[in-house]
């Protein structure tokens, strides 16, 4: 028998690991610099230049749009509030479909719902994760209104081609970039490809503010719209001069003035933040590349993936053990990783029951989409039985740690043959 820790051998990695911090002074004394200033938030629901928020909101704006390139930034307090915002400002109605992967976080799939709109899933890329287009071609009826893509684990969707798809259908484009800012496809920033590119900064992203998000897009109209929706609209509408209130009835989704001065100041390092998570990735991607069943990340031609996460495959039959087990004997050792990511989401009770405003079905009564169990069989099989999920953006991971991480994981791969003993 073989020391692996799961035998109760010694674990390469003995104590777990610290948890990644990217606040520092420079944060602290933006914070503080609020606090002296004595406005904790510049905002008023009422016309005015208030309505646009307060210094540090309006600068970080300014900063985001510069960084991405484009025209306009609306800043909100999560990226579920911007994914909520850009559904409002492109006026979905009650019935109109939007099409979206099923391997993602849920805010992707529960927005649409407060806006009456239909979900439809199409199934995600082998390679990837995130959603493939010729799925998202085959769902499209008369009833779709936009394609919700998600930069999945910090790496594009099909971007371009999801682009003209869009194009030639007279559909909305949304990118749900919450997890890959500065990730690319042919040199072009992901969240900037969509007609809105919608980001998270919570505290698990690669850059925080505790709770934010960012809204991109190069459409005054939709830029407007989404102002408003972030804050109490049907009050300034009039004011404003604008004709069309459908779905602006605003909302507090409003980014504080603390939030957006940390968020200046973490943007200032993205590239350091966003740089190290790919080291850690890249390295581990390189230990694990040439085992055999073992398929680490796939970045595709002229794309950035920034990883979020670091995903891999396993091929249990080439393996020799099961998925689980494999990462059971991983976490042992000290590597911390989840078997799989989240279950395709339209397994959630929400969908599985047509259940989510009131009791009677809306929105749901008014769609003939259903969400049976093999609606999107690869991103199942995937979930079930292939994917091993590290997050890069979890840990403090330096040069001794990331040797360890690789160390642990050439130890489980070459003593696997044990495993088939091990209790499940
Ligand atoms: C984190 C995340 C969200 C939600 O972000 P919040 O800012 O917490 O609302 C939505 N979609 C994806 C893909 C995410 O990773």
């Amino acid at each position: 028998m073989s020391d692996l820790a799961m035998f109760g051998g010694p674990p390469v990695i003995p104590s777990p690991l610290a948890p990644y911090e990217s606040l520092g002074k420079k944060e602290q004394d933006a914070l503080i610099a609020v606090v002296e200033s004595g406005s904790l938030s510049g905002f008023y629901g009422s016309p005015g230049d208030e309505f646009f928020g307060g210094a540090q909101v309006q600068a970080f704006e300014a900063a985001w749009c510069e960084r991405f390139g484009v025209n306009h930034t609306i800043s909100v307090n999560s990226n579920t509030s911007g994914l909520l915002a850009a559904l409002g400002a492109i006026g979905l109605c009650p019935g109109d479909e939007v099409i979206i992967p099923p391997t993602t976080m849920s805010a992707t799939a529960i927005t649409p719902l407060f806006w009456g709109g239909i979900p439809v899933f199409a199934d995600i890329e082998e390679e990837t994760f995130c959603i493939d287009p010729s799925k998202v071609l085959s769902e499209i009826t008369e009833r779709t209104k936009a394609i919700v893509a998600v930069n999945l684990f910090g790496h594009p969707a099909r971007l371009g081609e999801l682009r003209k798809i869009a194009d030639d259908h007279g559909l909305f484009l949304i990118e749900d970039n919450a997890q890959a800012p500065l990730g690319y496809e042919d040199g072009i920033p992901c969240g900037t490809i969509g007609d809105i590119g919608v980001f998270s900064l919570n505290y698990h992203k690669h850059i925080h503010t505790g709770e934010g998000g960012m809204c991109t897009t190069n459409d005054k109209t939709l830029a407007q719209r989404m102002a408003l929706i972030r804050n109490h609209g049907e009050n300034v509408h009039e004011w404003l001069g604008i004709d069309n209130p459908a779905n602006v009835i605003g909302l507090n989704l409003r980014q504080t003035e603390m939030g957006a001065a940390v968020g200046l100041v973490q943007l200032e390092d993205i590239d350091l933040h966003v740089t190290r998570r790919e080291k850690i990735a890249e390295g581990l991607s390189a230990t694990v590349s040439d085992m055999s069943g073992i398929t680490p990340p796939i970045v595709r031609e002229n794309c950035r993936h920034n990883y979020y996460c670091w995903v891999m495959k396993i091929n249990s039959r080439e393996v020799g053990v099961s998925r689980d087990i494999f990462s059971k004997a991983l976490e042992a050792e000290g590597f911390p990783n989840t078997p799989a990511y989240l279950a395709p989401l339209y397994l959630l009770p929400v969908f599985q029951k047509r259940m989510a405003i009131g009791m009677s079905g809306w929105p749901f009564t008014s769609a003939h989409r259903t969400y049976e169990k093999g609606l999107c069989p690869v991103a199942e099989r995937l979930h079930e039985e292939e994917i091993i999920f590290f997050e890069p953006c979890a840990w403090a991971v330096d040069d001794e740690t990331l040797e360890q991480l690789q160390q642990a994981f050439v130890k489980v791969f070459e003593n696997r043959r044990d495993l088939s003993n091990a209790p499940s």
